[in-house]
């Protein structure tokens, strides 16, 4: 069996992945119910979080800097910058944000996932 360190540091990185790839496909003109959807989305994310330290650490987080949610480019960076001061907790490196629409393509192309449809 893996160490819990392995498996705490894989469980990380496939929350991530899926958060970021999430905001990178954000509408670029949300409505307010994507943008209430989305807000949920990242509080219960962080509630439901199985690593009950790296949970607590993050709604703090949370609260002091809110996901900035006005546009596509925003809550991307906003992803960015919430993932950097956990990094920063962990004393890993800093993320250049500057390509992080690119850096997370879902590969679902044009097809958006239409949150009010
Ligand atoms: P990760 O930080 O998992 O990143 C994965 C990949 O994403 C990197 O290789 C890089 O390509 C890219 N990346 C890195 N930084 C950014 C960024 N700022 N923006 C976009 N992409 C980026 N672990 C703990 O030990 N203690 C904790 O308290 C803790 N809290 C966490 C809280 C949350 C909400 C989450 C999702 C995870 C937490 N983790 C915690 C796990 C930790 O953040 C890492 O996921 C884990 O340590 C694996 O790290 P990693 O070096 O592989 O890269």
């Amino acid at each position: 069996k893996m160490g819990n360190e392995t498996l705490k540091a894989e469980l990380g990185r496939a929350a991530w992945k899926v958060l970021h790839t999430i905001l990178a496909r954000y509408p670029e003109d949300p409505s307010i119910r994507e943008r209430e959807h989305v807000s949920q989305y990242i509080d219960s994310f962080a509630q439901v979080y199985p690593c009950g330290d790296c949970a607590r650490h993050f709604i703090k987080l949370l609260k002091r800097y809110p996901p900035q949610l006005n546009s596509r480019k925003n809550a991307a960076m906003w992803g960015c910058f919430i993932h950097n001061k956990v990094n920063e907790r962990l004393e890993k490196p800093i993320y250049d944000c500057t390509s992080i629409l690119d850096d997370y393509d879902c590969g679902c192309g044009e097809d958006e996932a239409g949150l009010d449809e």
